[in-house]
Formats: structure tokens, sequence, C-alpha cells
């Protein structure tokens, strides 16, 4: 290296390094907080299509009663939503479900059945609840029951959540059983869902346990254990949610990283390679360079603006399923709710529905969300089973819903709130072929350091996924510009 080479590598590292992140949805948001803790010295600007932050997340209070656009709670389990917002300062504002109402029902035959107790996802922990379910035929039980003999699958091919759910606890139980539940958190399709993407523990438990009863049975042993040793037990329960609002997290998050950092109503168009920095563009053709770029923006968005730049990354990025859902919050006097139940939702097996995958009883989960003697109901519609739902008039939407829910609850009269919000294409599917699909997007990216993705399309759906996600993403840039 000659020695004016030399200088003019030291001038360009003295350069301050610059990082865009375009969508400032929770994905956007926390890879802005992770590279301002991590690496202040990077300028760092946020492009954002609306005209607010937080994505999907979003609150809305209707006349007394809080309405959970999309985001109702998170789980416990994945560290970095809790320690987020702990982090953020919002300790006070963290609130566990309502340990009254625990139980989750199953709609058959236009009826309620509660759950059998200890069912978890995919398989049962407890025999008696099994035993004494009015869900499941005498047949459904046997054949249930002979789960625990039936040997281990050989092949290591990723396998769909119905295949794998049928061979190990039969039709009777995935039919009226394990498909609404997995219905009601991934709106998905559970023939086309990858075990080995959506539910990896369950298939790690017949690899290591062969039994998914005799697994689960031990697992419960031990976090009894756990739990006895632990003087003052979970501090949270498995879910939580913010008591002012989930819309909260995003506001607080976009006031530390620093609001002056954040465009709304600005979207990304265009990338170009310009040597080593990206020459972006955005919607109006206005054109700025950065040292490194981050799409936290929906599959669509970032695939389209890579096209030119990144076509590998562009092609299989734009090969994500997604499918939508609408949300239709209703409110009821108590006094008009006939056949009221003591649980926290409900979930509808497709045969039974017609459009309805799930409900959550929002107020008994958390009470601080709607008036005293007053129910807010939270229903979810459309999924993968019917997509057409959430396109619907808003009038011919709202009474398909009121009337499943009256029939269901026994309701007599209007609701005193009705509040819709509606998010097509916003649930990213993860089908069979999945694992090969991320090996080769992270095979693709492999060849561009500079540029990183952040979502709920990469390593998982829920909230405190979505903010690993953008921690990596920040993780990987950081570490880029630093070795450059
Ligand atoms: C109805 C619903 C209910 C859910 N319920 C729960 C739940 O209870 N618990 C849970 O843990 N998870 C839940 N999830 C999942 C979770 O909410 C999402 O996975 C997560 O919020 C996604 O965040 P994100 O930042 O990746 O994406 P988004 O929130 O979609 O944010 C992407 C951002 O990119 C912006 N953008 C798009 N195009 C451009 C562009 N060209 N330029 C700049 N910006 C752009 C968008 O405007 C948006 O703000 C739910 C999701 C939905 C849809």
């Amino acid at each position: 290296m000659t020695s004016q080479q030399g200088t003019t590598s030291a001038v360009q590292n003295a350069r301050t390094r610059r990082i865009a992140i375009f969508g400032a949805g929770i994905s956007g948001l926390a890879s802005a907080w992770r590279l301002r803790e991590r690496a202040p010295e990077i300028e760092l600007e946020i492009w954002e299509k609306n005209e607010r932050v937080g994505g999907v997340i979003g609150t809305r209070i209707v006349d007394g009663f809080q309405c959970e656009l999309s985001v109702d709670n998170f789980i416990t389990t994945v560290p970095e939503g809790v320690e987020l917002c702990k982090a953020l300062g919002l300790q006070d504002e963290l609130m566990s479900t309502n340990n009254r109402f625990r139980r989750t029902f199953v709609v058959r035959n236009r009826r309620l059945y509660p759950l059998p107790d200890g069912f978890m996802t995919m398989a049962p922990t407890k025999l008696y609840p099994m035993l004494t379910t009015p869900l499941l035929s005498p047949f459904g039980k046997l054949r249930c029951g002979l789960e625990l003999l039936l040997p281990r699958r050989r092949s290591e091919e990723e396998e769909s959540l119905a295949a794998f759910a049928k061979r190990r606890l039969g039709k009777e139980a995935f039919d009226r059983i394990i498909e609404p539940l997995v219905g009601g958190i991934y709106g998905g399709d559970a023939s086309k869902l990858s075990l080995q993407a959506t539910l990896p523990r369950f298939a790690e438990m017949e690899r290591k346990d062969r039994s998914l009863i005799w697994a689960m049975a031990k697992s419960q042993r031990s976090a009894r254990r756990v739990k006895r040793e632990e003087e003052s037990g979970a501090r949270y329960s498995f879910f939580i949610t913010l008591r002012s609002g989930m819309n909260v997290l995003p506001e607080r998050l976009a006031d530390a990283v620093g609001r002056e950092r954040i465009q709304t109503s600005r979207a990304v168009d265009k990338v170009e390679r310009d040597g080593d920095q990206w020459l972006v563009r955005d919607a109006q053709g206005r054109g700025e360079r950065f040292d490194a770029i981050l799409f936290a923006t929906d599959t669509d968005a970032a695939s389209d603006a890579l096209r030119a730049s990144a076509p590998e990354v562009a092609n299989l990025y734009g090969q994500t399923d997604r499918t939508g859902v609408a949300i239709v919050h209703l409110a009821y006097r108590n006094s008009q709710i006939g056949r009221p139940v003591q649980g926290m939702g409900f979930v509808v097996p497709t045969s039974e529905g017609n459009g309805v995958i799930a409900g959550s009883f929002s107020s008994y989960k958390y009470p601080t969300r709607a008036p005293e003697g007053t129910t807010l109901l939270r229903i979810f519609v459309g999924g993968s089973r019917a997509p057409e739902m959430v396109e619907l008039a808003e009038s011919e939407l709202v009474s398909r819903v009121e009337a499943e829910t009256r029939a269901l609850l026994d309701i007599s009269g209007g609701p005193l709130i009705v509040d819709v919000a509606r998010f097509p294409h916003a649930m990213p599917q993860y089908y069979v072929g999945r694992l090969a699909w991320r090996r080769e997007l992270q095979e693709a990216l492999e060849r561009y350091r500079t540029l990183a993705l952040a979502g709920s399309s990469l390593d998982g759906v829920g909230l405190p996924a979505c903010v690993k996600s953008g921690y990596d993403a920040a993780d990987r840039l950081i570490a880029a510009l630093r070795t450059e």
C-alpha cells in the first residue's frame, strides 16, 4: 500500500458512517434503538411511509374502551420484548393476564367447550381432562392416547403442522382442537405451515423423547420443580401487555431513538449501488447516500426497492407468503350477555366457522380495558381460511361477526361500540420449504455486507421475535461498518 492510499483510507475511516432504516414498525425502531445503544458514532436516519410510527401496532380508545388494533399482548419467554420495555422505563406499565380467567374455549356444534386443562397447542399434558372432554369422541380419545406408543418419525424432512398432528394424535384431535388453536395463533393453513419453522419445539420433542405426551409431561414436571425452587415464582405471566396501550412501546422507542432522526411520510422506492455506498431514492425521487441500509418494511416493499441492486435477495424475500386478518372489537353491557364464559377467549375450527378464526375476552384478560359492568370482545376474522372477509364492506363484516358472537354467547341487543381494523397481507406464513428458503436468503445476504433485513417474515412473527430481528440486523451492520 502506498502512503497516499493509506492516508485516503484513514480519512475514509474517520468519516462519519450513515445508516438508513426503512420502516418504523417495532422491528425498525428496535434496530434503531440497538444502533443508538451500541454504535452512537454512526449517523442514523429512519424513513417511514406512514404518518405515524408503530407499523401494525396501534391502540384506539373508543368511548372508554381500549381497543388494541393488532398486538394485544406478547410472550415473556422470548425475553427481548419484556427487556426492551424495562430498558425504556416501562416496568410500571407491564401488566400480567388476569389469573382468574385462564381458560380457552373451543367451538363445537355452535357451543363453547373448555379446552382440556393442560392442552398446550399440540399436545395434552394431563390425562383426566382429556378423558372427560366433550370435544372428542371415545375413539378420538383412544387415538390420542395411542400417541404414547407410536414410534418416532425417521425422516428429517420438513413436515406440515397438520401432517404432524394427525400422525401423532389423530385426525379428530387435529380437526377439533389443534387446527383451531393453530389458526387462532397464525391465522394460517395448518396443512401448509411448516412444523419445523413454526413450532420447532414439537419436532424436537419427537426427535428426543419420541412421544409428545411423554415429553410435555416431563417438561411440566421440571417446570413445576423450577417454580418451587424459585422462592417468589415467575414475576410475569406467559403473556403480558402494557396498561395504557401497546402503542406506548413504539412511541416511547421513537422518543428514545430521537424523533429528529425519524422522517414520517417518506417511503423508500429504489436502491442502487454507488461504489461502496447505497444511493437511495424515495417515492418523490429524492436521492441520498448511505454506507449501510436496513429494511424493516414489509417484504414486497423491500423486494421492489432492491430489485436492481440486490436481485437475489429481492427475489427470495419477495417470495414470502402472507395472509390478511381483520380485528373487530365489540363491547356490551354484562347484562346483555346471556351465556358469559369464564375465559380468555375462544377458537373456531374451520368446519364450524364462517370466517371468524378466534375471539378474545379482552376485558377479562385485562380488566382495565373496559369500564366497570361491561365486556370488550376482540374478534379475529379472515386469515388463510377466509381471506375475502378482510375486504368486506364494513357493515357486512360487522354484521357477520355480530351474528356469530351473538349465537355463541347468547347476546341480546346491539353493541355499545364497534371498531374495525384491517391488516391485508400483514401476517407472514412460514410454509413447508421455509427452512431451505431461510438458508438461501442468508447466503444471498452474505454477498451484501452492508445490507440487512428485519421483521416478522424472518425468524418469528411475535413482537419479541421482531425486536430480536431488529437487534440482529443492527448488529450485522455495526460489524460490517467497523471492519470496513
Ligand atoms: C392483526 C395482528 C395481530 C397481532 N397480534 C399479535 C400479538 O398479540 N402478539 C404478538 O406478539 N404479535 C402479534 N402480531 C404480530 C406483530 O404485531 C408483528 O409481527 C410486528 O408488529 C411486525 O412488526 P414490523 O416492524 O416487522 O412490521 P410492521 O409493523 O408492518 O412495520 C413495517 C413498517 O414499514 C413501513 N413501510 C412499508 N413500506 C415502506 C416503504 N416503502 N418505505 C418506508 N417505510 C415503509 C410501514 O408503514 C410500517 O410502518 C400481530 C400482527 C397482526 C397483523
